[in-house]
């Protein structure tokens, strides 16, 4: 059995009581965790908070000597990592690996950060005054993450945390918490002391909430669906919390009557069926010029078909299953909706039940046109592999439609026409352009994140991480030896 991580001590929850992970593709059991109640999440904020002092004051360098330690150790256990993770959440190997070296590539970037997490020094409006705005850490993190990015998206809340002197508290998906004892353990040997990173399994609502509304964290860093992050966000602004959240998506992409068309259907099916569509960038909508609309989506349309559903452990598989059941109902029940709206069924649209795909949670790659813009399906995140195909007149109609969700996350256009492909990167309203490109693949140098119900403004990697994690303290010092009142003795 793996246990919670509190103060330093693998410990199991007070109750006694555990929660299973088990593995989508078989039903297999991997393992059993602590089911955590409020009393353990106490524990580990107390934890937290005791170590905070210590940690801040911990020269920056230092701090990230520890990470690129764990960087190192990431490295060498990645195929062990990414095994792991397939076989605990079921994307596919390859995809697998591409999670493990995005923690590696975070991990490196925020220890970049050890010898620079630069302030400013900026002139004063007095004669010999000296003003600069320096960084410093919030306190006690809460970073509580979901089950599709089982070891890069807590490293990108973590490791920037840690970096910049923060204390944390991890509560991980309750779908993947093995991947994150991996995690977690690997830091504790890269040197991390005793209660700088704290670790609680448990299911959402009850380790979850307890963590959001727990007084000794000061900022809860949280990404998963939008009607969770809302109920996050009303909780923590009781004790007015800071909160980073990173929510839901409604991706599409725009294909022009010029664009490279195979291009176009690769980026297509990889940014759709990636993570068999469980992927907060995932293309949902593809927006296609009528001129190219029949070629685009029988193309499109015969690749989901070639699609290679199996094992995600088997290199030759493409999809692996969706995570639970509770998803396998939510995609069957979009597909529904859609025929009930009137959509067309063009591949997939149904669960794979052919032996040994019965076994797991497996959904066939799908394709829905006769769809209009203002239906559920093509406004509401589904997080499976199904796609809309909506054609349009023109790339304003296009903007149009892809700017009338109410998500922001990404967006991907493919065409030859540069006049028209930087009036899309300047009207597409969403965190994150790809021009040539599908909606995934974001590097950790660049901001991620998005516009509207995506998220509430902040944006982590690139060297906006920083802002979210740490406060700006300005640092006036006079040097005059007598009193300057500011806007007021300018003479
Ligand atoms: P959820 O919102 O269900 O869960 C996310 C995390 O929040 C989990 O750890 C969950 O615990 C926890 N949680 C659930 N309820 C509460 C609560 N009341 N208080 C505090 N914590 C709670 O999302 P999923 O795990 O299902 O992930 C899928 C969603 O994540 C999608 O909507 C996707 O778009 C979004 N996402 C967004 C990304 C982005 O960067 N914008 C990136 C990746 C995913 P438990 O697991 O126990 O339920």
């Amino acid at each position: 059995m793996d246990l919670n991580y509190i103060g330093g001590d693998w410990v199991p929850s007070r109750s006694g009581r555990t929660l299973a992970s088990c593995n989508p593709t078989t039903g297999e059991t991997l393992g059993i965790v602590p089911a955590s109640d409020a009393s353990d999440v106490d524990a580990a904020c107390r934890a937290a908070r005791a170590a905070f002092d210590r940690w801040r004051l911990t020269p920056a360098p230092r701090r990230a000597e520890i990470l690129f330690r764990a960087a190192e150790l990431l490295r060498e256990r990645k195929e062990a990592l990414a095994r792991l993770m397939s076989q605990e959440m079921g994307k596919v190997l390859e995809e697998a690996r591409g999670d493990v070296q995005e923690a590696i590539d975070m991990t490196l970037f925020a220890a970049g950060e050890g010898r620079r997490l630069l302030g400013y020094t900026t002139p004063a409006e007095m004669p010999d005054k000296f003003a600069m705005a320096v960084r410093e850490p919030v306190g006690v993190v809460a970073a509580i993450t979901p089950w599709n990015f089982p070891l890069a998206i807590p490293s990108w809340k973590l490791m920037p945390a840690l970096v910049a002197g923060n204390t944390c508290v991890f509560k991980p998906a309750e779908d993947t918490p093995l991947c994150a004892c991996r995690l977690v353990e690997l830091l504790e040997e890269a040197g991390l002391p005793p209660g700088v990173l704290n670790l609680v399994h448990g299911r959402g609502e009850e380790a979850g909430a307890a963590l959001v509304r727990h007084p000794e964290v000061d900022l809860v860093s949280f990404t998963g669906g939008t009607d969770t992050g809302r109920e996050v966000a009303t909780a923590a602004a009781a004790s007015l919390k800071r909160t980073v959240l990173e929510m839901g998506g409604k991706n599409a992409v725009i294909v022009l009557e010029d664009a490279d068309l195979d291009l176009a259907v690769d980026g297509i099916t990889w940014s759709a069926f990636g993570t068999s569509g469980q992927r907060c960038t995932a293309a949902s909508r593809v927006l296609i010029h009528t001129a190219v609309f029949a070629e685009v989506r029988d193309r499109l349309v015969a690749r989901a078909e070639a699609l290679r559903l199996g094992d995600p452990l088997d290199p030759a598989v493409q999809v692996g299953p969706l995570v639970n059941a509770a998803q396998l109902e939510r995609v069957a029940g979009y597909v529904a909706l859609a025929r009930e709206e009137g959509a067309r069924v063009l591949c997939g649209g149904e669960r794979a039940t052919t032996a040994p795909l019965d076994r797991g949670y497996y959904f066939r790659p799908t394709y829905l046109d006769c769809v209009t813009p203002a239906m559920r399906v093509a406004q509401e995140e589904i997080f499976g592999p199904v796609t809309c195909l909506i054609p349009v007149r023109d790339l304003d109609e296009a903007i149009q439609i892809n700017n009338s969700v109410a998500y922001g996350l990404s967006s991907g256009i493919f065409t030859r026409d540069l006049m028209r492909a930087f009036r899309a990167m300047r009207e597409l309203r969403t965190g994150i352009v790809y021009l040539n490109a599908g909606t995934i693949g974001a590097e950790v140098h660049l901001p991620f994140g998005g516009m509207r119900a995506t998220g509430n403004g902040h944006r982590e990697a690139g060297q906006a991480m920083l802002d979210a994690v740490t406060e700006w303290k300005s640092v006036y010092v006079e040097y005059s030896g007598r009193l300057q009142r500011a806007q007021i003795d300018r003479d």
